[in-house]
């Protein structure tokens, strides 16, 4: 075989479990409640290249985000917004920091491109220390500071006064704020893009929006950073069936805020029918619920009853439950119950 460069040689692939489910509730995919009957499209012209700079569908985000077009970056799902970013800012071992646990794609990314991924332990409870980030990202001369607000897989939301303490602490790294589950919860910094140069917020219609097949995410922050970054930009990077399906999306926002408004609900019911059972459930901004169950294996238990749910080994094993409609949700609950 011919050989890989050096600093992916190393690597694992990365494979999704593809198992037969009645229930997928590991992924926390929204509902498909936007485009369920499709879309249409005005001028279909595959023989050509899409609008490589997305206008349209910018100026739709815009609206939503509360921001201009000029401050968005449209990239292929946001991860592929927060690769490009790493990639375009960290030279080989330069230092990319968040607290762990979160998102692991952050360390796949650093890998990929050769940069050195700094885990920072939560606390127990999985609460973020700010203090400790901006000391530890301080002290360690950090190119990049990742916070993912909501958290995942804990659910933790760091608040507010944190955020903008960190951005008031830091300025010499780039601070990224990956908000995919922002929509849930009520704390977005998009607003103060234009205050820190250095702030880069990153947001998604996988997850609120049900569109996570589109592939369709967003980056934010001040004009002058976009276009510094835009130089990066993969040219054509969204193709044109997913931009007008966004775009039609996009027109639909209330549906957005009430399909959200909705999942906080059931997010609450969910939370009460687990506690119930004696799971121990943190609390969570997000579209998912990360819990310790009192069931031994409860992931392969309930794998085998055709619901999807994902675990994770730290300390002990935890599991994180996408909030699903009320008909999943409740399936969940039964077949728990029968386990137990
Ligand atoms: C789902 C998710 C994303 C982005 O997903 P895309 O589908 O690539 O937009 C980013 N960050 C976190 C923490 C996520 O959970």
């Amino acid at each position: 075989m011919i050989k890989l460069k050096e600093s992916v040689e190393k690597l694992q692939a990365y494979f999704v479990n593809d198992v037969p489910y009645r229930v997928k509730l590991d992924a926390n995919e929204g509902s498909n409640y936007l485009l369920k009957d499709g879309f249409k499209i005005d001028s279909f012209k595959p023989n050509l290249y899409p609008d490589s700079d997305s206008k349209v569908l910018r100026e739709k985000m815009a609206r939503y985000y509360g921001c201009s077009p000029e401050n968005i970056m449209v990239g292929n799902g946001s991860s592929e917004l927060i690769n490009t970013v790493i990639n375009a800012f960290c030279e080989k071992g330069q230092k990319v920091m968040s607290f762990v646990p979160s998102f692991s794609m952050y360390q796949t990314y650093c890998d990929l491109c050769g940069a050195e991924y700094v885990g920072l332990e939560t606390e127990r409870d999985f609460s973020q220390n700010i203090d400790k980030l901006i000391a530890e990202g301080r002290k360690q001369n950090t190119k990049i500071i990742i916070l993912c607000n909501p958290n995942n897989p804990t659910g933790y939301v760091t608040p507010r006064e944190d955020v903008v303490k960190l951005l008031d602490s830091i300025n010499n790294s780039l601070i990224i704020l990956d908000e995919a589950y922002a929509d849930f919860s009520e704390i977005s910094v998009i607003d103060l893009i234009d205050k820190y140069e250095n702030l880069i917020v990153m947001r998604t219609l996988s997850k609120a929006f049900g569109l996570a097949g589109l592939r369709v995410g967003a980056m934010i922050a001040n004009e002058k950073t976009v276009k510094y970054i835009w130089k990066v930009k993969i040219p054509y990077n969204i193709n044109i069936l997913s931009q007008h399906a966004a775009e039609q999306a996009l027109d639909n926002i209330d549906k957005v805020k009430e399909y959200t408004k909705r999942v906080k609900e059931l997010r609450q019911e969910l939370r009460e029918s687990l506690k119930e059972l004696n799971f121990k459930v943190y609390p969570s901004g997000g579209n998912f619920l990360f819990v310790k169950s009192p069931i031994e294996n409860l992931f392969e238990k309930l794998m085998a009853r055709g619901v999807l749910i994902r675990e994770f080994k730290f300390d002990t094993v935890y599991n994180r439950i996408t909030v699903g409609t009320e008909e999943e949700n409740k399936i969940l609950i039964e077949e728990i119950r029968e386990l137990m």
